[in-house]
């Protein structure tokens, strides 16, 4: 006789909480902000949403790290991915000038795949005495002379320092190429 009340008594429980999901969540006592959660909750049926702790939107579980999905403190893959390549550019800016000068032309050296061998940008630089080699004014880049992108390798042999007016001049050009465009004057600058 107990087992036979007991029924009756779960039934209505079970089947208002079929209705809640039906009908969507019940006004919230919070106002003006369930109406700005509520219509992505719905949306994301059978799909649990998770709020990121950094841009405080709700997103779908699936955009947190798995092991840490229950965590109400966790962020989603877009603010973990930025916060990823702040990380990267701050380790780079703490980096010694040459080795970022390093890192920087190996990848270029890479992608262009020619040769790259480390040498010290700032030796070079000193060598000079930060004297462009093509105008004579104070050099704070090293240019290629022969391009990376024309098969120039970015090793010792191959870089000369340069002011920055004469490097972006020049810049892809071979050094006829680039002495063409002011013929038989000094660069006019
Ligand atoms: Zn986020
Ligand atoms: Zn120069």
């Amino acid at each position: 006789m107990g087992g036979g009340r007991a029924c009756p008594a779960r039934a209505p429980r079970r089947s208002a909480v079929t209705n809640h999901h039906r009908q969507g969540p019940k006004p919230s006592r919070f106002g003006a902000l369930s109406a700005f959660t509520a219509p992505g909750r719905s949306g994301e049926i059978g799909q649990s949403l998770k709020t990121c702790r950094l841009c405080g939107r709700d997103k779908p579980a699936s955009d947190f790290l798995a092991g840490k999905a229950k965590r109400p403190s966790s962020a989603c893959a877009q603010c973990r991915g930025a916060r990823a390549a702040q990380h990267r550019r701050r380790y780079f800016a703490s980096l010694s000038p040459d080795e970022r000068h390093t890192r920087t032309q190996r990848k270029r050296a890479a992608d262009y795949g020619v040769a790259h061998v480390p040498y010290s940008r700032t030796e070079v630089l000193a060598r000079w005495s930060h004297s462009c080699c093509y105008c004579g004014g104070w050099a704070t880049h090293l240019d290629h002379v022969i391009p990376l992108s024309r098969g120039g390798a970015d090793v010792e042999s191959n870089m000369v320092p340069a002011c920055e007016r004469c490097n972006l001049s020049k810049g892809a050009k071979s050094l006829a190429e680039w002495a063409a465009t002011f013929g038989p004057e000094p660069p006019p600058f």
